[in-house]
């Protein structure tokens, strides 16, 4: 039977299943566990399928977690893609991580359906009654925050800690601020000098965020990017990042006609055509050429979504802007993206470049990458690069640009500008 959470009555009666469980435990002093199980996009396969499929595929799910679960009244399901299993005698955290690891390998063997082979991804949450007060509805709740972590982690499993209650609320918190930040100007771009490694000249530089917060200081964008792409206010983020980094660019300009400016732009901006409009507009009111603008995307967000991203980046492409593939050779680097994306400069990330001088497969990744973008007539930034030795090492590999701490640490505007100076000096 699938219980409808959604629905208040049926919601208190799990969470009084849950009670009763905890109770008859607890006079065997006893602990239980409860893993909560998600299937990850479970929705998206309605369009492949049809429901009435999903429905199928969804009891043949329930049906592996019952063989593994072998007791029937510890399987509840609250969905076609939730799950909660319950465990009555836990040993202890271990012990239900090992049931979680079964748990998963049954729901990844791929399910065949007709003519498709399926392969579902679950998301576990794992508490027990020891770390929820010996509550029904607090045992589902921290399973619940755990499952929520496991898939924003993108791990299998995720036990519950007391302190993800804290982290939440802060994430919280910092939500609403994001509002108030933008509107009281609390953000502010910080630029990095990219150098041309054969003239070593500043080409340009790559403007990064960085958020002046009332109480909490200078917060780094890890700290507020990935929450504000969760809350959808990215698109704020990102509207004020393009007109503020333009805006930039065009007194740069004014003494150095062929400065280069780079902005960072999230996956979910490539989803909708706002960002189209806003490069196309925010380059004519400051009068800027498109060619001095390069928008920064990672792999991992075009293949998000890999026709809506293609076809905004396709129009970008076409205003005249640069596109660049930020963080190149974490995701898939596979060669026939190549051929799609309207890319003009490819960066490679940092991780590699660290590890140039230490580890050989590392090198000839790089020169591999570098000999790669050639053959597409890309462009290739050098990120992340700390010492000499790593410049004469990409210098050696012919790599065209460099970015990183020896050159310059990303520099509020006035003394970027003065930074510039000294440099060409
Ligand atoms: P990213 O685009 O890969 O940016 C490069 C990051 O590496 C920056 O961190 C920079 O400060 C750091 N870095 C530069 N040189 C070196 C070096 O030599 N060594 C090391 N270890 N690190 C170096 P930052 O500014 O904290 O930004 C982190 C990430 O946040 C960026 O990674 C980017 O993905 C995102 N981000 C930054 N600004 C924006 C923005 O305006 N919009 C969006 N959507 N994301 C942004
Ligand atoms: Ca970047
Ligand atoms: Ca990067």
């Amino acid at each position: 039977m699938i219980v409808n959470i959604q629905n208040t009555n049926e919601r208190l009666s799990v969470y009084q299943a849950l009670q009763d469980q905890i109770d008859e435990a607890s006079r065997d002093k006893r602990q239980v566990g409860v893993l909560l199980i998600k299937l990850q996009d479970f929705n998206d396969l309605e369009a492949v399928v049809g429901f009435v499929s999903l429905e199928l595929i969804s009891k043949r799910i329930q049906a592996r977690l019952l063989s593994v679960a072998k007791d029937h009244r510890s399987v509840i399901q609250l969905s076609l893609d939730t799950f909660i299993v319950v465990i009555p005698k836990m040993l202890n955290i271990g012990h239900l991580k090992i049931v979680a690891e079964s748990l998963s390998r049954v729901i990844r063997s791929a399910v065949k359906f007709e003519s498709e082979s399926i392969e579902l991804k679950p998301s576990i949450g794992i508490s027990s009654s020891e770390d929820s007060e010996h509550n029904g509805q607090l045992i589902y709740e921290n399973a619940l925050i755990a499952m929520q972590r496991s898939y924003s982690e993108g791990s299998y499993c995720v036990a519950f800690e007391r302190e993800f209650r804290e982290q939440m609320k802060r994430d919280w918190d910092l939500k609403k601020d994001i509002e108030l930040a933008i509107r009281d100007n609390q953000f502010e771009l910080y630029f990095q000098p990219k150098v041309e490694l054969k003239s070593m000249k500043v080409s340009g530089a790559e403007a990064l965020i960085r958020w002046n917060h009332p109480s909490h200081g200078l917060i780094t964008p890890h700290n507020f990017i990935p929450l504000s792409e969760q809350s959808g206010q990215i698109q704020i983020i990102t509207s004020w990042v393009v007109k503020s980094a333009i805006q930039h660019l065009s007194d740069i300009l004014k003494e150095n006609p062929q400065f280069n400016l780079s902005v960072n732009i999230s996956v979910n901006n490539l989803n909708s055509p706002d960002l189209v409009y806003l490069l196309q507009d925010t380059l004519s009111i400051w009068d800027v050429s498109a060619d001095r603008l390069t928008i920064e995307v990672t792999e991992t967000a075009i293949m998000s979504d890999q026709k809506s991203s293609l076809e905004q980046l396709e129009k970008i492409r076409a205003l005249g802007v640069n596109i660049s593939i930020d963080d190149f050779g974490t995701g898939y680097s596979s060669l026939a993206y190549f051929k799609h994306i309207p890319a003009t400069e490819i960066k490679i990330d940092k991780s590699f470049i660290e590890n140039l001088l230490v580890d050989p497969q590392d090198r000839n990744i790089v020169a591999l990458i570098i000999f790669l973008a050639k053959q597409f007539e890309l462009k290739v930034v050098a990120e992340g690069v700390e010492t000499k030795t790593s410049v004469n090492e990409i210098c050696n590999l012919q790599c065209d640009f460099a970015q990183g701490f020896y050159f310059s640490q990303p520099l509020p505007y006035n003394d970027f500008i003065e930074w510039m100076k000294s440099f060409s000096q």
